[in-house]
């Protein structure tokens, strides 16, 4: 079992990597954001209280997202090949949820990726992004307060897992295949 979090800014390719790595590994995958997503659109309580968040680029509070990641996880049965965790964690207390989530199942992530972009690239790819799937927060003002969001509370986590041994840095601009390709290298050392 390979549980994975791919790690980086809004608009860095965690979920066109998510893909990627699924068809080729099998893998299952929680993305927070399209969960959150799918419950705005099904008109939840859940759903009506994060629309507030995502619309001003903030984060949704810790305790309700790590109720909603121990659910999503147990729904793969206990035997799965890994999970690929997709926009979680987002902030320390989340890392720490996680670790303390997967322990009582006895299991553990194995690998953090992080794909690195430099924020120009960022903000020109979810403005596109914005332009061609009409999501709410991809517009240039909540774009703005999402990579700061990420600066002051996700960033951090990358010393966090660096802490853990766990820690993999990967170029995340350029071509999709030569990216794919890198996670590919962690992946299979695991
Ligand atoms: P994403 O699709 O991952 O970019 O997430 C879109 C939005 O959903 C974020 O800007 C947050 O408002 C919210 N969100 C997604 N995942 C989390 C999380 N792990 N913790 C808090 N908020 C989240």
């Amino acid at each position: 079992m390979k549980n994975i979090v791919i790690f980086g800014a809004p608009g860095s390719g965690k979920g066109t990597q998510s893909d990627l790595m699924i068809e080729k590994y099998g893998f299952n995958h929680i993305s927070t954001g399209d969960v959150l997503r799918s419950e705005i659109k099904n008109g939840t309580e859940l759903g009506k209280t994060a629309k507030g968040f995502i619309d001003n680029g903030q984060l949704i509070p810790d305790e309700l997202m790590i109720d909603i990641l121990a659910s999503v996880y147990d729904s793969f049965g206990k035997e799965h090949k890994g999970v690929i965790f997709d926009g979680f964690p987002r902030t320390i207390p989340q890392a720490e949820a996680l670790k303390k989530m997967l322990a009582e199942r006895g299991h553990k992530v194995a690998a953090m990726i992080e794909l690195d972009v430099p924020e120009d690239e960022l903000m020109t790819r979810l403005v596109k992004r914005g332009q061609e799937s009409g999501r709410s927060d991809d517009n240039a003002e909540t774009i703005k307060k999402r990579l700061d969001v990420y600066h002051n509370q996700t960033a951090p986590l990358i010393e966090w897992y660096k802490a853990e041994g766990i820690h993999h840095h990967i170029n995340g601009l350029g071509e999709l295949p030569r990216i794919f390709g890198d996670i590919c290298s962690v992946i299979d050392a695991l």
